[in-house]
């Protein structure tokens, strides 16, 4: 049983809690969870015409299921896209669009500073399959164009970057791709729909880790793949039913209820973020902040074009200090002397998380790609949550008024 049929033209907010509402014979006024690996088939004569495509009805979760589908038509839907198919994790979701794209031969160009794994995976792990991949400076598009080569399939993006928040331009890239027969593949899970519809801007596919923001109570693992039926439904859809990537019903659940206060809270913690940003700038112990809020970000005028007038929850920056084992130890400080913010690499979340990337997501990294990615000793990242403010700065000041 399916919700009244929406009206047209709804606002992402209203989608947010009103798409794809699946109910089941009782009416609950919550999503249903169908929490089943498999669908009793009403005879054979059915089972048969399901499994050979021939009638809608689901038979297996790992092709199917009522739950998942109810996620992905949410997140198309506050896309902008067609279509959506959801994945285990996020990594799943860019290793199921690296498989289905990309084939021997192929080239694929994306950002050096794109987040750790999936540098790894584009650029170590398909290297074994024959696929070649450039890393180019994020916020250059004459470096993307240069990169340029005959057989170039897919320009990856992900803006803004972690943990640095370097942006790039999504309708300039498109155009780049477009123009030599390639894919443009954008990484939304830190800016969400709330800040930026990349497919709008041009983009062919949107990846999602909703691990972060969608859901944003640190709770379970998903991702997505949002684009055109064409291409997501048929050709990715056909890969992850044989391939096992799918998404649990109970994680779309989770997801899918996260969902509903996206909005909401990504505009407080952009919020917060901002303002904690401000604060920053002017402590004497903090060297440098990078925030797409701030004036002073390279790309200030880009982030408010492009993201919706706002900065996102997440700044990073750099801790006063001379040489990498007094900036590492400069910035361990200022991270153990919190009483409040989680040391934790995940994102997103209502709690405010603290990280040091040198040494946990970027950590796996050789030390030139890490200064590739521009990622110092004396970094800190910080995903602003939904603490009070003044909460927050009295437990960064912990550590940032005894620093040397
Ligand atoms: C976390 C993250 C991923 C990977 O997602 P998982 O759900 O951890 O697999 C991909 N891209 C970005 C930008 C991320 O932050």
């Amino acid at each position: 049983m399916t919700d009244k049929k929406l009206p047209p033209g709804l606002h992402p907010d209203t989608l947010a809690v009103r798409e794809a509402v699946e109910r089941s014979q009782w009416g609950e006024h919550s999503e249903a969870l169908y929490l089943a690996s498999s669908f009793v088939q009403p005879n054979a004569e059915t089972a048969a015409r399901r499994f050979a495509a021939l009638e809608e009805g689901y038979t297996y979760t790992r092709t199917g299921n009522p739950t998942v589908t109810s996620f992905e038509r949410r997140l198309a839907a506050m896309e902008g896209t067609e279509c959506a198919i959801a994945t285990s994790t996020g990594m799943s979701a860019i290793l199921l669009v690296a498989l289905t794209v990309l084939k021997t031969g192929d080239h694929v160009i994306c950002s050096q500073s794109m987040f750790g794994s999936t540098i790894k995976l584009l650029g170590t792990e398909m290297a074994r399959f024959g696929v070649e991949t450039s890393f180019v400076a994020q916020t250059d598009v004459e470096a993307w164009k240069a990169a340029i080569r005959p057989n170039t399939r897919m320009l990856f993006a992900e803006t803004p970057t972690n943990p640095l928040t370097d942006l790039c331009d999504i309708a300039a890239l498109a155009d780049l791709a477009h123009a030599h027969g390639a894919l443009l593949a954008v990484d939304n899970s830190f800016a969400t729909p709330v800040l930026q519809q990349p497919a709008k801007l041009g983009a062919d596919l949107v990846v999602h880790s909703g691990t972060k923001f969608l859901d944003g109570q640190g709770r379970v693992m998903a991702g997505a793949v949002c684009g055109t039926v064409a291409l997501v439904d048929k050709v990715m859809g056909t890969f992850l039913r044989s391939g096992g990537l799918n998404l649990s019903p109970f994680n779309a659940w989770v997801v899918m209820k996260g969902m509903e206060t996206l909005s909401l809270r990504v505009k407080a913690e952009s919020a917060a973020a901002l303002e904690l940003a401000r604060w920053m700038e002017a402590h004497p112990k903090v060297a440098r902040v990078y925030y797409p809020g701030l004036e002073s970000h390279p790309q200030h005028a880009l982030a408010m074009r492009q993201q919706n007038g706002m900065g996102g929850a997440v700044l990073a920056f750099d801790v006063v200090g001379e040489g990498a084992e007094q900036l590492r130890a400069q910035a361990f400080h200022v991270i153990d002397s919190t009483l409040l913010c989680s040391i934790t690499a995940n994102l997103g979340d209502v709690k405010t998380t603290i990280t040091h990337p040198a040494s946990t997501s970027h950590g796996r990294l050789t030390e030139e790609q890490r200064q590739s990615a521009g990622v110092g000793q004396g970094l800190i990242r910080i995903s602003v949550g939904l603490e009070h403010l003044d909460d927050l700065k009295a437990d960064l000041l912990r550590g940032l008024d005894t620093l040397t």
